[in-house]
């Protein structure tokens, strides 16, 4: 595994903005912003900020955010405004232009998430420092400040004991946590979806987790996948961290300036 040259970036980056219509799709948490033990506390760092919000006023190019955070928590970290796009809870839940697409739910599904929320709050009960993170479809279950050896049982118990009280449940895994969910979706629908309204030729997507791998694997020859860390990954480019992505998003915006003013003038 090495990551990328600025060469490689580059020359990615200069096919990627000759794009007619660009969208710009981007994880959050431990792509712009670094982990932290408080979620709500996860801002953007400011060197990525700064070109998110540049690439927000660029003609025909589109920036959102596509997250396993539900929309109210997206809003509540992103500070991006009315512009941006939000494909929440792992491809479950959207904000576009017109507002927030509700999420289906029956009285199954309603059953389904008592039951769910019951026993995750028993297993966070059982650990120092595990807790439960609400979702309108779902539980995630943070196992980051518990001790290792409760990580790991925490983890295993409540798998199996989904899989035997509430069967047919979607699991993720992801840093620290493990989450499931009552409607099946994943972040490369919430790219197929936001490619649709957009109407892009060409997606751009970073994200750092395993759950991200979704997004990069639908993306096509006209795109760019970028994956943050050093684990297995399908994607184009990879960087190591959160100020490696502030600097590809630097030249993103720079040469993506560029070609939209050369346009229109
Ligand atoms: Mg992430």
């Amino acid at each position: 595994m090495t990551y990328s040259t600025a060469s490689e970036i580059e020359a990615a980056i200069e096919q990627l903005v000759t794009a007619r219509t660009l969208l710009i799709a981007l994880d959050f948490d431990g792509t712009l912003a670094p982990e932290v033990d408080d979620p709500l506390e996860a801002r953007a760092i400011p060197a990525a900020q700064e070109q998110l919000l540049r690439m927000l006023d660029f003609a025909d190019t589109r920036l959102a955010l596509v997250s396993g955070r539900a929309i109210d928590s997206l809003e509540h970290v992103a500070h991006l405004g009315d512009r941006v796009l939000f494909g929440g809870s792992h491809g479950l839940e959207y904000r576009l232009d017109e507002g927030d697409s509700p999420l289906p739910m029956s009285a199954e599904n309603t059953a389904a998430l008592e039951r769910l929320d019951a026993l995750m709050h028993e297993l966070a009960d059982s650990a120092e420092g595990a807790w439960v993170e609400l979702k309108p479809a779902g539980r995630a279950l943070h196992v980051r400040m518990t001790s290792a050896e409760d990580a790991e049982r925490l983890t295993n118990e409540a798998v199996t004991r989904v899989e035997t009280d509430i069967p047919g449940l979607t699991t993720r895994f992801g840093k620290n946590i493990v989450e499931f969910a009552i409607h099946d979706a994943d972040k490369g629908d919430a790219i197929k979806r936001l490619r649709d309204y957009t109407g892009a030729d060409a997606v751009f997507f970073a994200g750092d987790d395993t759950t991200d791998e979704d997004a990069i694997l639908v993306l096509g020859p006209n795109d760019l996948g970028v994956r943050v860390g050093d684990a297995p990954s399908a994607a184009q480019l990879r960087v190591a961290g959160t100020a490696e992505i502030a600097q590809v998003l630097a030249i993103l915006a720079d040469r993506r300036e560029a070609v939209v003013s050369a346009r229109t003038n």
